[in-house]
């Protein structure tokens, strides 16, 4: 396993490993990580990982100095995981001195859910993304659909900018309770652990509603309302019922399905869950 830090040393390294795969992380690695390692594998001839804790993609106030970090540990795993080069930047070889380009991601994608609570969060996404795609020139980007709007997000930026890359998801990997795995993990005590996988269980009601034919977003977006509400260690922030291509709010449940994401608060930890309802004759949009 080939380890970089430096630009240069990353195209360097990159250029003589057939096609290459790429999976972006912030480090703090768990198996959701590296089931994105596995999917990458599967199709290209090499693994590439980047672990970076983006700043630009961090609010004023949110979690950028205190991000759990554990680069030996990563590194490790990422070895045992049979991954061929590894990009660890320092924030100056990702944002040199000098450097001013950032891509803003515009419109009602990033207005709603995530983008709209964290100003500023997709622009900095889309931007190091950008940047760690032109370093390295991989030939896939695999990423979770545990954090759907990113998805989105990252999707559109591939084809208005042009950039020349296949988009691989991969399903969100749980703990055995049912809890979506998360570097933010963490942060929970051992009483908000124990009832954080209330947020897996509201969603899985709302698939099972869905599944018996409900097709009301409200009556959805109540069920994980009152089903988060009946522990007090966590509160929901949003629950959202969209479209999953424009993300727009829907009033009921037509031929393309629905996103359903949700945001909850428990402690310092903020964590987040989805699931995707299946439209008519369409599989989910995850590779398994
Ligand atoms: P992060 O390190 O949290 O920025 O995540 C890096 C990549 O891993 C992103 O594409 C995430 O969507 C993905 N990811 C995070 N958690 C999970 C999970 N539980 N299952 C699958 N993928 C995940």
């Amino acid at each position: 396993m080939q380890v970089a830090h430096r630009r240069e040393d990353v195209r360097v390294m990159r250029a003589g490993l057939g096609t290459v795969a790429l999976v972006p992380t912030m480090g703090f690695l768990h198996d959701g990580h590296l089931s994105l390692v596995e999917l990458a594998r599967r199709h290209h001839d090499a693994v590439a990982v980047s672990v970076f804790v983006n700043p630009t993609q961090f609010g004023p106030g949110e979690d950028l100095d205190s991000y759990p970090r554990d680069l030996d540990h990563d590194l490790g795993l990422l070895e045992q995981a049979g991954v061929d080069l590894v990009w660890v930047p320092e924030v100056a070889d990702v944002y040199p001195v000098g450097s001013s380009t950032r891509v803003r991601v515009e419109g009602p994608l990033t207005a709603v859910l995530e983008g709209g609570r964290r100003p500023g969060h997709f622009d900095g996404v889309a931007t190091v993304v950008t940047i760690l795609l032109g370093a390295i020139r991989p030939d896939a980007l695999v990423i979770g659909a545990k954090d759907a709007q990113q998805v989105v997000v990252l999707r559109q930026v591939v084809r208005d900018l042009a950039i020349g890359v296949q988009v691989v998801v991969g399903p969100t990997w749980r703990e055995p309770d049912g809890l979506a795995m998360s570097s933010r993990n963490v942060y929970l005590t051992p009483v908000q652990r124990a009832a954080a996988p209330v947020l897996r269980r509201s969603l899985t009601e709302v698939e099972q509603r869905y599944a018996a034919g409900e097709r009301d977003a409200e009556t959805l977006r109540s069920l994980v309302r009152s089903g988060v509400a009946t522990q007090s260690e966590g509160s929901l922030e949003y629950v959202s019922v969209a479209d999953p291509v424009t993300l727009a709010e829907l009033d009921r449940i037509g031929p393309a399905g629905a996103l359903v994401s949700l945001a909850a608060d428990f402690g310092r930890a903020r964590l987040l869950d989805n699931v995707t309802l299946p439209g008519a004759g369409r599989a989910p949009a995850t590779v398994r």
